[in-house]
């Protein structure tokens, strides 16, 4: 996804990097040695203990649903019912978020979803710049 006043935008979480045209991607690390994927870049990797830094890649849009929790009670603000989400995205990381425009009735497990990038909630900087967070939806259900 395109964010509009793409040169301001920055990421709302960890994960998300946003380029200069406001592309928006996760990163994840790769370890060249075992494979393995994390979100965060770490000095060697945890799973094989190689010293080699796991590689910067661009995550995949698409993943299955792991697990979720139909969330009743939140702060002042925020609608309630929603789904809190944990996904395995197709190359292996996993993320936690919000999947939205669903039943909540119709879940199951490994269901396929896709990930949506958005305005954080309409969250900005002291100096006006949008964040750019995610969300995912069923696959083949729009935003
Ligand atoms: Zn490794």
């Amino acid at each position: 996804m395109t964010m509009q006043n793409t040169t301001l935008a920055k990421p709302g979480t960890k994960v998300v990097r946003v380029g200069p045209d406001g592309a928006a991607w996760i990163e994840g690390y790769r370890c060249d040695e075992c494979g393995a994927v994390v979100t965060v870049a770490t000095m060697a990797c945890r799973n094989c203990a190689s010293r080699t830094p796991p590689a910067p890649f661009r995550a995949t849009d698409h993943g299955t649903l792991y697990s979720w929790s139909v969330v009743h009670r939140s702060y002042p603000g925020i609608a309630v019912p929603f789904v809190s989400a944990i996904v395995d995205l197709h190359d292996g990381l996993s993320l936690k978020g919000t999947l939205r425009n669903v039943d909540a009735t119709t879940l199951r497990l490994g269901m396929p979803v896709v990930l949506v990038f958005d305005d954080a909630g309409g969250a900005h900087d002291q100096n006006g710049a949008p964040y750019v967070g995610y969300h995912f939806v069923p696959e083949g259900v729009s935003e």
